[in-house]
């Protein structure tokens, strides 16, 4: 079954059309990474996902429910995104906390909630302090921590590693890979790193001006390239 299904959707903003018959079928578990050039569409496709943004038409299916037009809180979806904002008043463990406050989730329940996540992001240490006292990879595990919290369906990044130095984006990297492998949790992933792309992915879908051009496993977009532009954009050899 998957997990999530994006159905002939279109996005229209005033009289442009962004989002163009994107259909696109995502299975549990799977790490779909979506790419394509700056403009192409894809954080409107994630914001579309997570409702953010109302669909000029189509469906989106989460599992078997049809959640078009559900609230984000409705959807069982946690997103990072690249400006990955936390709550500078409040300490790591109550910016990870707070989503399930939100919610409602008991206290004892968030706490163990917490500790978890923290563990698994080795954060721990960093629990009572303040954003400001962070760095920004730190930063970026906390924005991640907050999203883990909530064992959520489907999770959304869009771009989340993009803000942090090359060094810290193959540490991170590395790091969401092995959450993968552990948690076995359905992921969309929009990244304009390559290397990003062809290490995480279960399968790549490449974008180009509001539609999907090519969809396959990171071996099938990069040696059996669809067409001259999916060759260009993920540098395959000629
Ligand atoms: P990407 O994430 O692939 O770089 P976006 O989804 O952000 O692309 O944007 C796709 C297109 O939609 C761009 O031309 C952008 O200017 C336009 N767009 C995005 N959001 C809005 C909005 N809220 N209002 C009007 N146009 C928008
Ligand atoms: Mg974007």
């Amino acid at each position: 079954m998957s997990a999530l299904e994006i159905r002939q959707v279109r996005k229209d903003f005033g009289a442009t059309r962004v989002l163009k018959d994107v259909s696109l079928s995502i299975d549990s578990g799977e790490f779909l990474i979506l790419v394509g050039p700056s403009g192409c569409g894809k954080s409107t496709l994630m914001n579309s996902i997570a409702g953010l943004e109302p669909v000029t038409s189509g469906q989106i299916l989460i599992g078997e429910e049809d959640v078009t037009w559900c609230t984000p809180a409705e959807r069982d979806i946690a997103m990072v995104f690249q400006s990955y904002a936390l709550y500078p008043s409040m300490t790591v463990r109550q910016n990870i906390a707070f989503g399930l406050e939100m919610r409602k989730v008991p206290k004892a329940e968030r706490e163990e909630a917490v500790d978890r996540v923290a563990d698994l992001l080795q954060i721990t240490p960093l629990l009572d302090r303040k954003p400001s006292q962070l760095s920004g990879g730190q930063r970026q595990r906390v924005a991640m921590g907050r999203a883990l919290a909530r064992e959520p369906k489907i999770y959304l990044f869009d771009e989340p590693l993009s803000n942090l130095d090359a060094k810290l984006r193959v540490e991170m990297r590395t790091e969401i890979k092995k959450l993968h492998l552990r948690l076995g949790t359905t992921i969309v992933y929009v990244t304009h790193d390559q290397i990003e792309a062809m290490t995480l992915a279960d399968r790549i879908a490449v974008m180009r001006d509001g539609h999907i051009r090519q969809l396959g496993t990171p071996d099938e977009v990069y040696n059996d390239p669809a067409d001259m532009f999916v060759a260009g954009f993920m540098g395959s050899p000629s």
